[in-house]
């Protein structure tokens, strides 16, 4: 969450930054800021609102200067109204500071500065961070220093970066717990919280780990710890196109990753599947082959739409490998202190890599000395390298908040571990082959459910006005269920439930009558019978019904109000068919009620913070 960039070189920091800010907003747009320095005065131009109020602002007063850093908020602590807005600055004017996370200790570092004599303007825990470091400045006359200073005293977690009049060719920048990375042109440096921001201008980059800083010169840079040792930075190469983190002809990222599914799924699979074998070739689990295989428990921990994937990867690894697995809130598992043997498996799951909670699953577990390995799609991100080894879904950057790619990608890859598993123990390689074979035709059939997209929308105008939703699921669409429902939630604003639909009639069903439409997922699988029972049940108290349903089903004409026809697939695999739909039901909702999409209310993506 939070989009943070900083420049120094020989362009205009503002422009470049103002163009670097429109990539990072879909991490926070609460408000938006920069700051730059220009013939030794620092100058910051901030506002609530969008990147788009900023860059209204700065047509009035533009900023000048070849160094400088910038802000899109997702607010933790303090409205998101100008004055919280980042970056902030000193008492002086002369440092400024951006900053994504939260700094947990700010009430008592705030008193301290107050007896001394500090003023503080805003509510945030950031503003309290900049003071500190001036106070410390004050003392010892060096910026980066009384950075590092301030950051070995400040509690939770930080990704920032400074600059300053008093010190005026550098930016410092530091993290722990938030990422950054510096990019490193040619004289020119650009630090930011992801890659998207960067890859317009180089591909080389630098990663600071945890408790990590860089000391940013035109001329350079130094990387060290914030306990002050010197570190062996490495340089990587970025890996994906620019016209990946555009929105090419679509009208929101949400749809354009959408439509992207049947090329997504491909990658996620390429070179990975042996249809004739029936088996999948992970190369990213090789060296924890043996412990995979001696594995007497599984644990995939994850948040949000990664944690509906992991269900959906529960039943598919118990089903193929006869494994035990539990499915774990990242969030929870961090604090409960959960039992766990040397050789169990953890496997982290993270569109972004950076999930904070996710993070600190994956150190709880490591400590407790478990595996551990991830699931994760940004290759450099902190989870892909704090684990031991895991596998990349190879989506492409995701850019829209409320994810989709992923999502399938991830059902994909826990599919293909589901298969390399179960291979190692009792599936023979003949139904390795039915799976197999089944996974290789999905990308025609997702296709198949995006070329009649019209019926959705339809179904969509319809019901827009709807005040509440129900999905209900069972077996492997259960997950799916809670996903469609947060997928709408998420994005129009409309309260909806997921539920398994045989748990319904213990307590849900009172919630059905005329006014609520319930989305059935009702694919032709050995519980099937079961389903269209759970739907007579809310056909009786009136409910209208949306199906999900096979091709070919013509019982269930009869039953629905609506139907939305998928492909036939085997039904470990249906999650990925039946989510498309679902997807589109949210999207096409959002937009007959003027909702923004990309970027909805109080959410932003990639959840730095706890
Ligand atoms: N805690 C800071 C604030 O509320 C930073 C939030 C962010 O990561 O955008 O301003």
């Amino acid at each position: 969450m939070c989009g943070i960039v900083g420049y120094i070189g020989k362009q205009d920091a503002t422009q470049l930054m103002v163009n670097a800010l429109r990539r990072l907003e879909y991490r926070g747009y609460d408000s938006a800021g920069v700051a730059s320095i220009h013939a030794d005065s620092l100058k910051v131009h901030k506002r609530a609102g969008k990147v788009a109020d900023l860059e209204k602002l700065l047509r009035k007063n533009p900023g000048k200067g070849s160094i400088g850093i910038g802000h899109t908020r997702w607010a933790t602590h303090g409205n998101p109204n100008d004055l919280n807005a980042h970056p902030h600055t000193d008492n002086s004017g002369e440092i400024a500071l951006v900053h994504n996370g939260i700094i947990e200790n700010y009430q008592s570092l705030r008193k301290k500065l107050l007896e001394e004599g500090y003023v503080l303007h805003s509510e945030t825990d950031t503003e309290v961070l900049t003071v500190f470091i001036r106070s410390i400045y004050d003392k010892i006359n060096d910026l980066a220093e009384a950075v590092r200073l301030a950051l070995a005293e400040a509690q939770g977690a930080f990704g920032i970066a400074v600059i300053s009049t008093l010190e005026p060719d550098k930016i410092i920048a530091a993290r722990r717990g938030s990422p950054l990375l510096v990019g490193i042109g040619d004289s020119e440096y650009i630090v930011a919280s992801d890659a998207t921001a960067i890859i317009q201008h180089t591909r080389q980059v630098l990663y600071l780990n945890d408790n990590e800083m860089a000391i940013v010169t035109s001329e350079g840079y130094v990387a060290k710890t914030i306990d002050n040792e010197a570190i062996d930075s490495k340089i990587h190469n970025l890996e994906f196109d620019l016209e990946r983190i555009e929105r090419g002809g679509f009208d929101h990222f949400m749809l354009k990753e959408i439509y992207e599914q049947p090329s997504t799924f491909r990658d996620a699979f390429r070179g990975r599947l042996l249809p004739q074998d029936g088996q999948a070739r992970l190369g990213g689990l090789i060296p924890v082959v043996e412990k995979l295989r001696r594995a007497p428990r599984i644990i995939l921990a994850a948040c949000g739409t990664s944690w509906h994937a992991a269900l959906v990867g529960e039943y598919m690894i118990e089903m193929l490998a006869r494994v035990p697995v539990e499915v774990e809130f990242a969030s929870e598992f961090r604090y409960r202190n959960p039992v766990l043997n040397k050789e169990d498996v953890v496997f982290a799951i993270s569109q972004s890599g950076e999930t904070a909670d996710t993070l600190a699953a994956v150190r709880e577990a490591k400590l407790k000395g478990a595996t551990v390995l991830g699931i994760v799609n940004v290759v450099g991100s902190s989870i892909a390298r704090e684990t031991e080894a895991g596998v990349f879904i190879h989506a492409g950057p995701e850019i829209g908040v409320a994810s989709t790619k992923a999502f399938t990608s991830q059902i994909g890859v826990l599919a293909l571990i589901a298969l390399f598993l179960g291979r190692m123990q009792h599936l023979s390689q003949r139904d390795g082959v039915a799976i197999a074979m089944a996974l290789k035709q999905i990308p025609e059939q997702i296709q198949y459910i995006l070329d009649r997209s019209e019926a959705i929308k339809t179904i969509a105008h319809k019901f827009k006005d709807a005040r509440n939703f129900m999905y209900l699921g069972r077996s492997f669409n259960f997950p799916v269920a809670l996903e469609g429902a947060l997928k709408l939630k998420e994005i129009s604003y409309i309260h909806a439930e997921g539920y398994q639909a045989a748990e319904m009639k213990h307590g849900p069903l009172a919630l059905i009558d005329e006014h609520m439409p319930v989305v059935f997922i009702a694919t032709q699988d050995e519980i099937y019978d079961k389903v269209i029972s759970n739907i007579e049940v809310v056909r009786a108290r009136n409910g209208s019904v949306i199906a999900i349903a096979n091709e070919g089903d013509s019982r269930i004409a009869e039953l629905a109000e609506h139907v939305i026809y998928i492909p036939n697939t085997i039904p470990m695999l249906t999650p990925i068919l039946t989510a498309l739909p679902l997807q589109l039901l949210a999207y096409y909702i959002a937009l007959e009620r003027g909702c923004d999409v990309d970027m909805p209310r109080n959410l932003a993506k990639s959840v730095t913070v706890e």
